[in-house]
């Protein structure tokens, strides 16, 4: 897929043409996310989406030219994948609390640690990684590496509850020599990186559920229409029309909401608040409305031979990946002055 997608110029909207990019921005990588929901396997657009959504911006934000030769262009063709290593077992939602140490050393750092939930974690080629380049770490110890699958590095697939289609994994750093020239962005500046980019994923990821929340809606309203209960098609029962008119209701909402942040993050402003909020909001909502969808299926939306089960574990991550609800909610307490 990556090298199909690639032969169409699709991994490189938005990064320049010098790369091997297309020249567009983020409004062409909008409609790609959309699109790539729209086939139905959460998996496979996070697959694709963590190597042009996360791994991949901060090199073309923050790397050196020859950083962009190495990683950018090959990643645009897609001879290389990317993965984004944030998450570690002992920290998430707090990421100033990781332990993965870079420690300097003659003409690099060497590096030690385990990355764990990475999406792409068991192919891809090179990591980019955030890492601990002083003692106390912290928002003001952290620097990130992009570093090659290669000796020291080894990753062990998880099994999950949806996304089948993507491989989360362990990934563990055992004295692995990173040069000089793979320290990505400014040393002990890791966070301006981290925070950089939160904004484009959330906003992508709030993307791909309204779209996914629009096809499940679709095929909701079309099994309605044909299946019969009680001598009548189901959406012909009050409870199942009020339903489905609900749920294209807040599909709407909820696209409403997301193309306004998108218009702003286009525009240039910084609208963490609308960024947040339409994260916190689709999230939700779209697990909620594949759960309402799978309840109209009857029995039929339990068995694997049915689309929606698979929709709705697919959906269920969207409250926990890239920053949780609960952190969302801290984000707009703050920025609500609360
Ligand atoms: C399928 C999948 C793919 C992922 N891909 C990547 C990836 O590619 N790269 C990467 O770096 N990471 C990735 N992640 C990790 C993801 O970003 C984290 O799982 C997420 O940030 C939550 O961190 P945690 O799992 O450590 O939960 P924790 O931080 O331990 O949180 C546990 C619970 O406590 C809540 N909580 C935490 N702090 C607070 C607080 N202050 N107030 C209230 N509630 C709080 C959380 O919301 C959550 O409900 C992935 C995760 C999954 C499941």
């Amino acid at each position: 897929m990556f090298a199909k997608l690639a032969g169409q110029g699709l991994l490189g909207l938005k990064y320049p043409e010098q790369y091997g990019g297309e020249g567009g921005d983020y409004l062409h990588e909008a409609v790609l996310i959309e699109e790539l929901a729209r086939i139905g396997s959460g998996g496979t657009a996070a697959g694709i989406g963590a190597h042009v959504n996360i791994a991949t911006p901060p090199i073309w934000k923050f790397g050196s030219d020859d950083q962009k030769r190495r990683y950018l262009a090959p990643a645009i063709r897609g001879e290389k994948i990317g993965a984004l290593g944030i998450t570690e077992p002992g920290a998430g939602s707090d990421v100033a609390a990781l332990r993965t140490r870079a420690e300097r050393i003659e003409g690099g750092w060497v590096l030690n640690g385990e990355k764990t939930y990475i999406t792409n974690g068991e192919r891809a080629h090179f990591i980019v990684t955030a890492a601990k380049t002083t003692e106390q770490g912290g928002h003001h110890g952290i620097s990130f590496l992009i570093v090659d699958r290669g000796e020291g590095v080894s990753s062990s697939k998880l099994d999950k509850l949806g996304w089948d289609a993507s491989d989360t994994a362990t990934i563990s750093f055992e004295d692995v020599f990173v040069a000089e020239e793979n320290l990505l962005g400014g040393l002990h500046e890791g966070f301006v990186l981290i925070m950089a980019n939160f904004q484009w994923e959330r906003l992508a990821m709030a993307l791909g559920a309204v779209a996914a929340m629009q096809l499940a809606w679709e095929r909701t309203a079309s099994f309605a229409r044909e299946r019969h209960a009680f001598g009548r098609p189901l959406c012909d029962h009050q409870a199942i029309r009020h339903k489905l008119v609900d749920l294209a209701t807040s599909a709407h909402t909820c696209r409403c909401v997301t193309y306004d942040a998108l218009r702003r993050f286009v525009a240039g402003e910084d609208p963490l608040r609308e960024v947040t909020m339409a994260k916190l909001l689709t999230q939700r909502a779209s697990f909620e409305l594949m759960d309402a969808c799978l309840q109209i299926h009857g029995g039929a939306g339990y068995m694997r031979e049915y689309w929606v089960e698979r929709a709705a574990r697919d959906a269920r991550l969207g409250p926990i990946g890239g920053g949780s609800d609960e952190i969302m909610r801290e984000i707009l307490g703050r920025v609500l002055g609360l």
